[in-house]
């Protein structure tokens, strides 16, 4: 791997988009993948740097990138929202599979925990992981939840999952390629990933141009089109069953052009939030 591959198609065939400054004034330069025309920052952020930008602050203060107060109850219920609303597109609740006994589940980047909180309530097995250590305590103390702290790259788990979930997670990691493999690993056969993310091929992205919503840089590091994120898991074990998008950024919250804007996204599928669901290849059924 290079600096400036892309690393939802492997193509190294890029140009140079804009290069924009970080809250810390720091420039990063953004590229765009010409094969699937994912977009993403190049050279990768260093760990290091990258690190800074993850404080105890960024869960608990009022920022545009992190949250006004993640272990908030007005929080929570707008994440609960948020998790119904897509599972429900995604054909999660019409399922059979996914109503039987003893199913495990794992979401990455849990955060506070909310979406395990969510599947135990659900009757699952539910367990979670975050590099965030002030969520992993509250997660695990508040509200006793299976939940660790560390990165999943070197966690090793000793069961196999039946869905594995990233919620707005695989746009802030360096190797996401490196995440998708050991989901791959760690899901039992036929098992499902849901993973939501946001999109940069949506009309409303295009029409917000440098000014939009998602970049964060370099907390987003990489920001998929359809094609790209579907490369990615096609090519890593994986049939993509579903996908959708939602979402403007356009208008007020609660106006009324962002009710036209949002209705518009999701019924023309040009949102710039995408949602993906994928199962794992029964590799030998296919030999
Ligand atoms: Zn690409």
């Amino acid at each position: 791997m290079n600096s400036y591959q892309c690393l939802a198609c492997n193509s190294n065939q890029n140009h140079y988009l804009f290069t924009k400054n970080s809250r810390f004034d720091e420039p990063f330069s953004l590229h765009r993948c010409t094969k699937c025309g994912s977009e993403y920052i190049s050279p990768l952020p260093d760990e290091n740097r990258l690190k800074a930008y993850y404080e105890k602050s960024y869960f608990t203060t009022r920022t545009d990138r992190g949250y006004d107060n993640y272990f908030s109850n007005e929080i929570k219920t707008e994440i609960e929202r948020v998790f119904t609303m897509n599972l429900n597109d995604l054909g999660f609740f019409n399922d059979s599979s996914l109503r039987e006994n003893e199913l495990q589940s794992l979401d990455i980047g849990c955060a506070a925990g909310y979406f395990v909180n969510y599947m135990k309530t659900l009757g699952w097995s539910a367990y979670g992981i975050d590099v965030s250590e002030i969520c992993t305590d509250f997660a695990s103390n508040r509200l006793q939840l299976n939940v660790v702290h560390g990165d999943y790259l070197e966690h090793k788990y000793t069961n196999k999952f039946n869905l594995v979930t990233m919620w707005a997670t695989i746009e802030h990691l360096p190797r996401p390629d490196l995440f998708i493999q050991k989901i791959h690993e760690d899901l039992d056969n036929n098992g499902i990933v849901y993973i939501s993310t946001c999109r940069c091929d949506s009309l409303f992205k295009k029409v917000a141009g440098k000014r939009w919503r998602y970049y964060n840089v370099p907390e987003h590091i990489h920001y998929f089109t359809l094609k790209g994120l579907t490369t990615l898991l096609e090519d890593n074990g994986f049939t993509v069953t579903t996908s959708f998008s939602y979402g403007s950024g356009f208008g007020k919250p609660g106006s009324r052009v962002r009710l036209l804007a949002d209705y518009i996204a999701k019924r023309c599928n040009t949102g710039d939030m995408l949602v993906i669901g994928a199962q794992k290849r029964d590799e030998k059924a296919t030999l």
